[in-house]
Order: C-alpha cells, then sequence, then structure tokens
C-alpha cells in the first residue's frame, strides 16, 4: 500500500488540511473508489475502513491484478464544518456550493487538442484521451480556492480509472445506485451483490457531479467525434449506501465484500467470491 498526502492550499495560517490517497496493486486497469464527498456521510468511510483492511491483505496474498485507490475521507473541508454542534457536510461554508457539483469539465478542455488525432483504434483512443484529461488538469491555472484544489485533486486521481464509485448515503434510504442508462448494465452485478432497491439512470443529471464528471467525456467525445472508436472507458457510478445510520460492521463488511466481487468480475482482482 502506498499512502498519497496532498497539502490542500488557501487554508488559514496555522492549520492545514491534507487529502490522503490509498493505493493498492499494480496492473493495466484501474478503480477508484471514495467516500464521503457529502462529508458527514459515515456509512462510505465504514465501508472504506473494511476496504482498505481487505485490500492490504489482498495485496499482501499478490492477488490484486490492477491499481484501486482508495479515498477514505474525499472531503476533509466539510469534514471540519461544525454548526452549533452539527455536522455540516453537504454545502462548502465559505462559498455555500455543493460539493459534488461543478466539477471541471474535461469534454470541452479536451475536445479541440484530440481533433484529427482518433481512430479506429478504440485502445489507443483511450489512451490519448487520458493523456490529454491529464495534461488538461496539469496545466490549470493555480486553483482560486480550497474547495476547487480539492474537486481538482478528485478528478485527477479518478477520470485516468476503468471504474470510479463514488460512495454516498442518504438520510433514511435502501442502498440505491445513480449511473448513465449506457453503464447499467454493466453495474447490475454491483447492484445485485449490494441488494440495491433502485438503480436511476441518467444521461446527463446536470450540475457536473463527480461520476458524471468522470463517465460523461467519453459519451461527448463520442458525439463529438462520430468517425472514432470511442469506448465508454470509465464504468462511474454514485453509490448511496442506504442512510446515515447504516453503519453497522456486518453491513459495512458486506458492503466492502460486494465492491471487492465487483472489481474481481471487472478483472482487477484474483479469486472468486
Ligand atoms: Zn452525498
Amino acid at each position: 500500500m502506498q499512502r498519497i498526502d496532498h497539502v490542500l492550499p488557501w487554508n488559514c495560517p496555522g492549520t492545514e488540511r491534507r487529502l490522503s490517497v490509498f493505493r493498492f496493486g499494480n496492473g493495466p486497469c484501474k478503480a477508484y473508489i471514495q467516500a464521503a464527498l457529502h462529508a458527514d456521510e459515515m456509512p462510505g468511510m465504514r465501508v472504506a475502513v473494511e476496504l482498505k483492511r481487505r485490500l492490504r491483505e489482498l495485496e499482501a496474498q499478490g492477488r490484486l491484478t490492477g491499481v484501486i485507490e482508495l479515498v477514505p475521507v474525499a472531503n476533509p473541508i466539510g469534514l471540519g464544518q461544525l454548526f452549533q454542534a452539527t455536522q455540516q457536510g453537504r454545502f462548502e461554508f465559505a462559498s455555500g456550493k455543493n460539493f459534488n457539483r461543478d466539477f471541471f469539465a474535461l469534454t470541452e478542455a479536451i475536445a479541440p487538442a484530440l481533433d484529427g488525432c482518433l481512430g479506429a483504434d478504440g485502445p489507443a483512443n483511450v489512451r490519448l484521451i487520458r493523456a490529454a484529461m491529464q495534461a488538461a488538469l496539469d496545466v490549470l491555472p493555480a486553483p482560486t480556492s480550497e474547495l476547487q484544489a480539492l474537486q481538482r485533486l478528485l478528478l485527477k486521481h479518478a477520470c485516468d480509472a476503468d471504474v470510479v464509485l463514488d460512495l454516498h448515503c442518504d438520510f433514511e434510504a435502501v442502498v440505491h445506485l445513480y449511473t448513465l442508462p449506457q453503464q447499467w448494465t454493466q453495474l447490475r452485478s454491483l447492484a445485485a451483490r449490494l441488494q440495491a432497491g433502485a438503480v436511476l439512470v441518467t444521461e446527463d443529471g446536470g450540475g457536473s457531479s463527480f461520476d458524471e464528471s468522470c463517465s460523461l467525456p467519453w459519451l461527448r467525445l463520442g458525439l463529438q467525434f462520430p468517425a472514432a472508436t470511442i469506448p465508454l472507458a470509465c464504468l462511474a457510478a454514485t453509490v448511496e449506501l442506504g442512510g446515515m445510520a447504516d453503519t453497522g460492521k456486518k453491513q459495512a463488511a458486506a458492503s466492502a465484500e460486494s465492491i471487492l466481487a465487483f472489481l474481481a468480475e471487472q478483472g482487477l482482482i484474483a479469486g472468486d467470491w
């Protein structure tokens, strides 16, 4: 396991926040999993504890066949927001913005440079597009807020992944997922393993949420360059792990095992579940 710590800019003097990414395994495929982008959503963080423990075991057993990046606390800014003894993790105090909106629009940033470069070779196009995404994020001017810096870091780690899972929860709910209609078939197994009560699909929910900022560029580039072979190379979903109070160990361990089983199906872990 490799730990990568990013210091966020724009802290108050004398304070410092960090975003920690835990990277496991090696191989051609990559999965990215983050929890609690709306900081006070505990079920995802609880599942991330189980995932981290299990991924360390699987890595020691040599069973990881791809790279898995885990961000158990995706929103250290929101986690520090307490108002009158109540956690406030959905909107940033400084700006009033929802932490899961307005992620950087990759499609518009990379499309001009890709014009004339994409052909019939799907895997080659995927490599080109991912490199263009990383380059576009690298050349952005310095972030103008702590929130913008955080969102860019999360996107930078996720945008070149084959699988992206953004773990949230609702107030009181069954497990449910959000994804693109085109990716529902691939996500069926995860939904079934998590015993999801519903899967909500939309091609563009609006607002540039995290999962869509990772998956939609592939769809949009495909429309923009119809002559090129552009697969939907990033399978992304928002996973609502039930309600705020669903933090029991048994349920968290079962959810983690469901996610690991899904990653195994996607070619990132060897062995059967
Ligand atoms: Zn949420």
